[in-house]
């Protein structure tokens, strides 16, 4: 493509990515395509000869599209948002542009230092610790399989590292029922087996019983396990339960064990200091992990990472080939060896962007209105006499479920809300998940995307009563 071209198709673009967002709600939010339908659209080999863009943007626009699930379009109520903002996505834009792979300090000095102080930011934005260090990360999943990682490594002395799993000792981690998956992918990933991964039983509130925590450790302590990493789960996937940090540090301590804090979503809740409650007890926590690009307006991907022992984690993931070594090693932070991936994305500019852009007053504004709004959604359903809450709110998830009067088979009772979502996401004016809550089939009212205002969180309830 010669310059002149990619001029004019830089500039139609964007024009259409405003287009795009102007008209977002025209869009079915859950794309309605059957499996294979797009599949079976796409040429079944590369072409021989280059096309041209506007064929290829005329495909795009014809083949693509009706196959996408519209993220940012705020009748979004499903999972966690996977959130962006204009500041965010000009700065993704600069990053693609300068296509920089910023795996040390020295291939690109601002990346590096940039991304430290993005960190020391975030942490005095939302109450961590500013001793810890922190590093940004392509997912949770990858935070929590690196803290899995290096609990490993700092318990045995860096033994298994070098020597792989050899003298038999067997470790535990140890999560609440209601945890994330990634958790099990992480402790599959580091070699130390699912059946080691404890699962505890969780309150009526869903948080982690601490108690029952207790004894676990101390049963598998009298039959010789090791146990190694407890993780603590601020805002659960499935209803944004918290565990109760304070008493499972104190356990922890006790112990000697690792404690990883998952606050994936929740974790942008810190910014208001009404909710630091959540993180009493932190300074006893080892690593902790949030992410921005869910609920703080910045693109995926932009996961943060905290540690309080930066030394435990460069050590655990250190590798020094020759073609890396610099003059700058040890004078600055080569965040490569951070983390797994040795290639890393400018991904703290998006962040500068962001915060800058809205200021972190305005940010704390959006994240509470999305909170009252997630209130007023859910004074509806207590006023309607066919709906019940589910569990009890702590940020802008709303579980609830349809019950009508007189019917009291639970099976029923789940089918019931399956059919009613189902018919809710195949019409496609919104798009909203589900949770099992006892075993109870529960709707999950998400109120967190980026452009949401009230009229669309009323039409949403309008969108569930006339499904009924
Ligand atoms: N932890 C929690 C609590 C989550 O809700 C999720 C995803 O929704 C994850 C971890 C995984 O996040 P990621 O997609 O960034 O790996």
């Amino acid at each position: 493509m010669k310059p002149e071209e990619f001029r004019k198709h830089a500039h139609q673009l964007v024009d259409w990515m405003l287009d795009y967002y102007e008209n977002i709600d025209k869009f079915p939010v859950k794309s309605q395509v059957s499996p294979g339908e797009i599949l079976s659209k796409l040429p079944a080999s590369a072409p021989q000869s280059g096309e041209s863009m506007d064929q290829i943007l005329k495909d795009f626009n014809e083949l693509i599209l009706p196959g996408m699930t519209h993220w940012q379009n705020p009748n979004f109520f499903a999972y966690f948002p996977a959130n962006a903002s204009f500041p965010s996505l000009l700065a993704e834009m600069l990053t693609a542009t300068l296509a920089s792979q910023c795996m040390i300090w020295d291939t690109s000095p601002a990346a590096a230092e940039l991304e430290e102080q993005m960190m020391n930011w975030l942490k005095q934005m939302t109450g961590l610790p500013t001793d810890w260090a922190g590093v940004i990360q392509d997912g949770a999943s990858t935070a929590t399989l690196t803290a899995i990682l290096t609990a490993r490594e700092t318990k045995s002395a860096y033994r298994i590292n070098k020597e792989g799993f050899n003298n038999g000792q067997q470790f535990r981690v140890y999560c609440s029922t209601e945890t994330h998956s990634s958790v099990e992918k992480a402790v599959k990933i580091a070699g130390l087996g699912k059946s080691n991964l404890i699962k505890i039983a969780v309150d009526d509130s869903l948080a982690m019983d601490a108690k029952a925590l207790e004894k676990a450790i101390a049963k598998d302590l009298s039959a010789g396990f090791i146990p190694l990493c407890v993780i603590a789960a601020l805002g659960t996937t499935g209803t944004t339960a918290m565990d109760p940090l304070e008493p499972i540090a104190s356990i922890c301590k006790k112990h000697e064990i690792w404690l990883h804090v998952d606050a994936a979503y929740a974790g942008t809740a810190l910014l208001l200091p009404e909710y630091r409650w959540m993180i009493e007890g932190i300074e006893e926590v080892d690593s902790f992990v949030f992410n921005p690009h869910k609920w703080m307006f910045t693109h995926f991907d932009c996961t943060a990472y905290f540690v309080k022992d930066e030394e435990a984690l460069v050590r655990t993931f250190e590798i020094l080939p020759e073609y890396l070594k610099t003059q700058s090693r040890g004078k600055v932070k080569d965040y490569r060896d951070w983390g797994i991936p040795m290639g890393r994305r400018f991904r703290a500019l998006k962040l500068w962007f962001v915060i800058r852009s809205f200021g972190i007053e305005g940010l704390q504004t959006k994240i509470r209105k999305h909170i009252q709004l997630a209130e007023r959604f859910e004074s509806w359903v207590l006023d309607h006499p066919d709906f019940e809450i589910m569990t009890k709110r702590t940020l802008n998830l709303v579980c609830f479920r349809y019950h009508p009067h007189g019917i009291s088979n639970e099976v029923e009772i789940n089918q019931l809300n399956e059919n009613l979502e189902n018919s809710i996401n195949s019409e496609g004016n919104i798009f909203l998940t589900h949770t099992k809550v006892h075993g109870k089939y529960t709707l999950r009212m998400v109120i967190a995307q980026t452009n949401v205002e009230e009229k669309h969180v009323e039409e949403a309830w309008g969108v569930i009563l006339s499904n009924l």
